[in-house]
């Protein structure tokens, strides 16, 4: 038996035999043409093109049929490779002056922007290198006259598998369509590859970034593939086996459970309906937020936007993705954050002098508001999008009211400008504060007369009011949510709120944990926004709930002293509940 950890990306276990499929290579030869070859080549090129667009648009419509359409939008970004004028251009202009054979060149200009993507440092962008490949391998196979490979029929697999493998594509594992394929794991890959969005979809556990590790299993081998621990098992013996088949079937029943509800609306036993929502980073995870029953998008990190350019993205740039993500959620609310840099998020073509101490300093509305050109981009950009659905902005790191009026001072100046040059926003558009240092949570009653919502940020209010840096592993036993000190803190803030005749939610990780949010519900929290895939789970304990039972459980967990006792406290109640 060997145990290996790599990283969870999609959750579940699974316990089958191993089925290893190579790394797919092409062996591409190098063969010098006569200049009037060159027109003929051209023509093999865009037929190359015309068969693979055909094929993606087949697979796509395919998968759109199969398993909806929000899976089958991931081919988007394939076809967008596809038609991407510099790679096409820049194979021609090669063609015509090197006279090589197209297929070469083809994969030569492949590797060029393969390479410079990996150099990158943006985790969202290396993991585009998938689509880049898959697109680029299908045009080879194409150009080549190679029939698909790499991937074996799996259709034909008589026995559930675990698909083994160096790296999958998208359309690999859209394939995986199948009931034989329980798991798979692969030698690269991250948490955002559309590879990970895709096994989460197919609801198959994954575990991918398994390095060289994946060169210990065999074809043959019994895996135990535990996608929520990021774990993989090889030959496991008997009482390992025993002890995960187990853990098998109770999640499965559990996550089937929390699935059947996740379309319903999220009521207690006693009719108090509570805003579920997600949060987001990039416009292109809104398709899993709708697809996890999400009534919302409580957090949307802007600043990713900003991030490893070497420009400053435009206000069309801001307002074209604001609108998508706003029609896209046709109707639901959308709440855009204002910029969060700074902190552990850094901008390359900002020159911000080297910090101390970051979390502390030059970050989030601080920068806004000493660079108010660059704010305001972000603000006219907001409200001209605000047309389009249901738009609310809030404000990073508020950390008293001079900071809110201020920020409200300039979004007036914006929306005085639109109404000057004609343009139309909605003019009620509500706007917030964020709560995540805990002087906004002490004067949350003064914040309140310049806010017409707050959502509390867990992940810094909790770093700030126990001093324990989020990011630093050796403190990392200090972080508690359930800390005495935090657990009053945002009490304050949700008395505060509904004192003054607004809504409160709540965006730090803390919104998702279950346990965490009986409490929560008891201390009368209205909206709650997490990441995509807890949403079924939370659907599910809030429509078991009464308010008068929560409300009991939140003073209990008040009374207890350590953040290990409510911790403890919560679980047990969360357990008595789900039964
Ligand atoms: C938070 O601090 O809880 C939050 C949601 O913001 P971020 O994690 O982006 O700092
Ligand atoms: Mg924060």
């Amino acid at each position: 038996m060997e145990k290996f950890k790599g990283i969870a990306a999609a959750p579940g276990i699974s316990i089958a035999p191993a089925y290893k499929i190579g790394k797919e290579e092409f062996v591409i030869p190098r063969l010098q043409i006569l200049p009037e070859e060159v027109p003929v080549q051209i023509e093999l090129f865009e037929d190359a093109l015309i068969q693979t667009r055909k094929e993606i648009l087949e697979l796509q419509k395919r998968i759109s049929s199969e398993m909806g359409q929000e899976e089958a939008q991931i081919f988007d970004a394939h076809i967008l490779v596809l038609e991407d004028r510099m790679i096409i251009e820049e194979v021609i202009a090669r063609l015509k002056r090197e006279h090589i054979n197209v297929a070469y060149i083809f994969d030569e200009v492949l590797k060029k922007y393969i390479d410079i993507f990996s150099k990158i440092e943006d985790e969202y962008l290396k993991e585009r290198i998938t689509d880049i490949n898959d697109v680029g391998k299908r045009i080879l196979r194409n150009l080549l006259g190679k029939q698909r490979k790499g991937l074996g029929d799996l259709k034909d697999l008589k026995e559930r598998v675990v698909v083994v493998a160096h790296d999958l594509s998208p359309s690999d594992t859209a394939s995986m369509h199948n009931k034989n394929v329980s798991a798979f794991v692969t030698d690269i890959g991250g948490k955002t590859s559309h590879t990970a969005i895709m096994a989460k979809s197919l609801e198959i556990p994954a575990v991918v970034g398994m390095g060289s590790a994946i060169n210990s299993i065999q074809s043959g081998d019994i895996l135990i593939v535990d996608g929520s621990m990021g774990m993989v098992i090889i030959n496991p013996d008997e009482p390992t086996l025993e002890e995960y088949r187990r853990q098998e079937l109770k999640l499965k029943g559990i996550v089937e459970k929390f699935f059947l509800v996740k379309d319903k609306p999220a009521v207690t036993q006693d009719g108090k309906e509570i805003e579920l929502s997600a949060n987001i980073e990039f416009p292109d995870e809104v398709p899993s937020a709708k697809l996890h029953g999400g009534a919302g998008i409580g957090l949307y990190r802007t600043e990713f936007f900003y991030m490893n350019r070497n420009d400053l993205p435009s206000e069309e740039e801001h307002y074209q993705a604001y609108r998508y993500v706003a029609e896209e959620m046709s109707g639901y609310p959308v709440i855009i954050r204002t910029i969060d840099l700074g902190g552990d998020k850094f901008l390359s073509q900002f020159q911000i002098p080297h910090e101390m101490k970051p979390f502390l300093g030059w970050r989030a509305i601080r920068f806004c508001l000493a660079r108010p050109d660059i704010f305001k981009v972000q603000l006219r950009a907001i409200l001209r999008a605000s047309v389009h659905g249901k738009l609310r902005l809030m404000y990073p790191m508020i950390s008293g009211i001079e900071e809110l009026i201020q920020a409200n001072g300039l979004l007036g100046e914006a929306k005085e400008e639109l109404r000057r040059e004609g343009i139309r926003f909605d003019e009620k558009i509500e706007v917030g504060a964020m709560i995540e240092i805990p002087s906004a949570a002490m004067t949350a009653d003064l914040l309140a007369t310049e806010a017409n919502f707050f959502s509390i940020g867990t992940n810094d209010l909790i770093q700030y009011s126990l001093a324990v840096d989020r990011a630093n592993e050796k403190v990392a036993y200090l972080y508690e949510p359930a800390h005495p000190a935090v657990l009053r803190l945002i009490k304050r803030v949700i008395d505060s709120a509904h004192e003054a005749g607004i809504w409160v939610g709540m965006c730090g990780e803390m919104a998702g944990e279950a346990a965490m949010v009986l409490i929560l519900l008891g201390l009368g929290l209205d909206e709650f926004s997490m990441p995509p895939l807890v949403i079924p789970e939370v659907k599910y304990l809030v429509r078991l709930v009464t308010i008068a039972q929560v409300q009991e459980i939140a003073k209990e967990a008040l009374k207890l002293s350590t953040g290990k006792q409510v911790e403890e406290f919560s679980q047990s109640k969360l357990r008595e509940i789900l039964g």
